[in-house]
């Protein structure tokens, strides 16, 4: 950030009085721009024992297959953002019915909120940001091809979770130092 977006005056990067984390300050204005993580919101839709998954058409992971989410928009709860997102992606009719996993990426300043929900029929098609929408068994999900770590994360616990027949809410955090080995909480 170099200019503030109030005042367009000049920004500079320092610790504020009282603060403990340098920050974007307006030199004009003297408005501190803070900079917080972004929520991205999604749901895992699904049809009998099908999943639904959607082939990226746009970049980062072009060609790969996710569930469908995106970041919340101002104005609009999780529940709503998760929905809007899966009308874009997949134009599916789906209802929500349980949040299912929270991780936190501090690595990229991201915390992913995924739902599991029903799909309510098989009008789905792929919108403008999907090449493909698909349902998918549990022996065809294309694990090599998955966009991201928290989708596959996400998906892996649902089929553990549906052999149990008990469906936990998970909380947990994928970063840079613990990739491979990331700490795991869950909550009931
Ligand atoms: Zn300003």
């Amino acid at each position: 950030m170099k200019f503030c977006s109030e005042c367009g005056g000049p920004v500079i990067h320092r610790i504020p009085e009282g603060d403990n984390l340098p920050r974007h300050i307006c030199e004009a204005c003297d408005l501190i721009h803070y900079q917080n993580p972004k929520i991205v919101t999604g749901c895992l839709p699904v049809w009998n024992k099908q999943v639904l998954l959607c082939k990226r058409a746009i970049e980062p992971c072009y060609g790969l297959w996710t569930l469908p989410a995106g970041f919340m928009e101002n104005q609009e709860s999780l529940e709503e953002a998760a929905i809007r997102e899966s009308r874009e992606e997949a134009n599916a009719n789906l209802k929500l019915e349980s949040l299912y996993s929270v991780i936190s990426l501090p690595h990229i300043n991201q915390v992913y909120v995924m739902y599991r929900a029903t799909l309510l029929d098989l009008d789905f098609y792929a919108g403008p940001e999907s090449l493909d929408v698909r349902l998918f068994n549990e022996e065809d999900i294309p694990w090599e091809l998955l966009a991201f770590k928290t989708i596959e994360k996400t998906l892996r616990r649902y089929f553990e979770d549906r052999k149990k027949g008990k469906f936990n809410v998970y909380n947990s955090v994928i970063s840079k130092r613990n990739r491979l080995g990331e700490k795991e909480d869950i909550i009931r």
